[in-house]
């Protein structure tokens, strides 16, 4: 068996206009991975999941699917993929059902295995009761479960997400992450998804690239690259507004009166929370609540693209 389910070597994309996309881009995903790939809007990653389902050609480099080559054994390499683009490109006028058995066939899967498939991910994905209801009828986040279920019919060993979540409310969001996460855990399916979401990132992918201009600027696992932070940022709420906002000090750490109730306090790595609380404690300052400004990875993100997010 091959170590990885997907290879991509060296990949350049150049479009007819002449512009770059993407600059020798290449990452090992192992079998089994929950994998992001993340970056700004603009990034490559669409350009890449493009490449993944030969809609973009190649204009130098290689993508290895299971050890089978992409570009030169085509069908073979898309058993393995299954692939949820950005934009829903099912039947509109089509019913959910008529949807997921058309693509079983496409795949030669037969009419009583499709049923069975169809039906174990609808109820997974809580579209069952949608199974009659033609496709244009149903809510955003209704039609991008349909994409999954689709993406899964022919039971794909790599699932690749481009953006699942984009514009799903957070709720939604969640029980998709656990239906992701369900899938690579007991099933084995190895995952690739592209996310600007950070917080997406951080809750479910143990590995992670980040992409910035067309070029891998990091490919590591997420523990790493949380601890390679160096600061943290937390806004910290007292319990009552302050005549005056006195001085506080302690090395490794900075505070910052925001308004009479609230200190922006940042915490360089190597000092404890107990230390920096220390000065609040001793000026008989009360916590009522505190939060990290962004997620940590947010902040690290940001710096190593050096822009602000979109
Ligand atoms: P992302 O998915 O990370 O937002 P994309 O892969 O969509 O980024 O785009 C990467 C870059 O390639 C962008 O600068 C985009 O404008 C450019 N691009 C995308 N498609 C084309 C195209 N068909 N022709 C020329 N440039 C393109």
């Amino acid at each position: 068996m091959p170590q990885y389910a997907l290879e991509i070597k060296q990949l350049n994309k150049v479009y007819p206009n002449g512009f770059a996309a993407l600059h020798d881009v290449s990452l090992n995903v192992p079998q089994g991975a929950f994998y992001a790939l993340l970056g700004p809007n603009g990034a490559g990653k669409s350009t890449t999941i493009g490449v993944l389902c030969s809609l973009i050609p190649i204009t130098q480099g290689e993508v290895w699917v299971f050890g089978v080559n992409l570009q030169q054994n085509p069908s073979q390499a898309k058993q393995y993929l299954g692939v949820v683009p950005q934009e829903f490109n099912f039947g509109m006028f089509e019913t959910v059902w008529d949807i997921l058995i058309q693509q079983a066939g496409y795949y030669g899967i037969g009419k009583t295995e499709a049923s069975q498939r169809a039906e174990h991910y609808l109820r997974k994905l809580g579209l069952w009761d949608k199974r009659k209801s033609v496709s244009r009828t149903l809510s955003g986040g209704m039609k991008r479960r349909l994409m999954i279920a689709r993406a899964l019919m022919h039971n794909p060993k790599i699932l690749i997400l481009d953006e699942p979540t984009a514009g799903v409310d957070i709720e939604l969001r969640r029980s998709m992450w656990d239906f992701l996460s369900e899938i690579n855990q007991q099933d084995g399916v190895t995952i690739i998804l592209t996310t600007h979401y950070l917080e997406e990132a951080e809750q479910l992918c143990k590995r992670i690239a980040i992409i910035d201009k067309g070029r891998i600027v990091k490919d590591t696992d997420m523990k790493t690259l949380l601890s390679q932070l160096n600061f943290e940022t937390f806004v910290l709420d007292l319990t009552e507004p302050q005549a005056s906002r006195q001085a506080l000090e302690q090395p490794g750490a900075t505070y910052k009166w925001l308004d009479a109730q609230t200190i922006e306090l940042t915490i360089q790595k190597g000092t404890s929370l107990n230390q920096a609380l220390q000065p609040l404690n001793n000026a008989n300052l009360q916590l009522a609540s505190m939060r990290n400004k962004t997620n940590r990875l947010e902040e690290l993100f940001m710096h190593l693209v050096e822009r602000n997010l979109d």
